[in-house]
């Protein structure tokens, strides 16, 4: 098998969001960066398919040169091979980013065979549009589930399990497919040390797709009210502890 998982490069936010001056994007100085929960299970089940059938397991980005970090983190895990599509701080909106993706889709099956499946995450962890997977399913004419939360591939067909409502809806699709997967999925491995050695002399394929004029115009970001996160100081040493005492009483963790 031949499976492609698309992955973004996106901030850690576990704490206080702060804007850029111009309110167009997230500051991410002091920030880390990661995938979502949702791609690294794709990245986990891509490695399990091809540990079961046979064949190759690539990780795609379109993200800026820094988006080789989760390409390594992905091959650590065990991914064959990556492709970086190198953004420039272009403007890349939800269709030029699909547009970009599908070309070095083509490029690749081109040259090495189509792949069996496409998996992307459910929605990305920050800007979450729900339109990369299912636009590039229909630019590429394939067959599309979402959710998805267990997948089994079987003779010519892939299995694709929806929570709903309580029970699940089953899919069969005809390869070559796409789903978009969702957390839970199975449960992602870490990287290994060795693993790690082994990522930084996997091949990666870069190229820098230019931006097709964005359809879609992006007025300002705001922060959410409630979503700051603070941290408050109660005291030093062992002049805190009356403090502590006053606030674990106050939750109910101290009577
Ligand atoms: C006007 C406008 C301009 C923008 N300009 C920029 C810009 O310059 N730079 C920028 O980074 N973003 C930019 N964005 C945001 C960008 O369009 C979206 O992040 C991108 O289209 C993906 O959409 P999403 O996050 O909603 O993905 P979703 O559809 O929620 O993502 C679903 C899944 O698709 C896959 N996926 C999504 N994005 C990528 C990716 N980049 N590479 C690989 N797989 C991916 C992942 O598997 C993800 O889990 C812009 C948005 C707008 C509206």
């Amino acid at each position: 098998m031949k499976i492609l998982v698309c992955v973004k490069r996106v901030p850690m936010t576990g704490g206080k969001m702060v804007l850029t001056a111009d309110e167009q994007a997230l500051e991410t100085k002091h920030l880390g960066f990661t995938i979502s929960p949702h791609e690294e299970c794709g990245v986990e089940e891509a490695i399990r398919l091809v540990d079961a059938h046979g064949g190759e397991s690539v990780v795609l980005t379109l993200g800026p040169p820094e988006a080789l970090e989760q390409l390594r983190d992905a091959m650590a895990m065990g991914m064959s091979r990556a492709i970086h599509l190198e953004t420039d701080g272009g403007e890349f909106d939800p269709e030029a980013t699909v547009a970009a993706i599908t070309a070095a889709i083509r490029d690749d099956e081109a040259a090495s065979g189509p792949f069996d499946l496409i998996l992307l995450g459910n929605e990305s962890a920050d800007s979450g549009g729900y339109q990369v997977g299912l636009r590039i399913a229909r630019a590429l004419g394939r067959p599309c589930a979402t959710g998805i939360k267990a997948i089994a591939v079987e003779a010519g067909s892939v299995r694709c399990e929806q929570e709903a409502g309580g029970g699940r809806d089953v899919y069969a699709l005809p390869l070559p497919a796409v789903a978009t997967v969702l957390e839970g999925l199975n449960l992602p491995r870490y990287p290994s040390v060795p693993g790690r050695m082994r990522a930084k002399s996997k091949p990666v394929a870069a190229s820098q797709p230019s931006p097709e004029r964005p359809r879609l115009e992006r007025v300002r970001l705001a922060v959410p009210p409630g979503s700051a996160k603070e941290a408050v100081v109660l005291g030093r040493g062992a002049e805190a502890a009356a403090a502590v005492v006053d606030l674990l009483e106050q939750i109910g963790v101290a009577r």
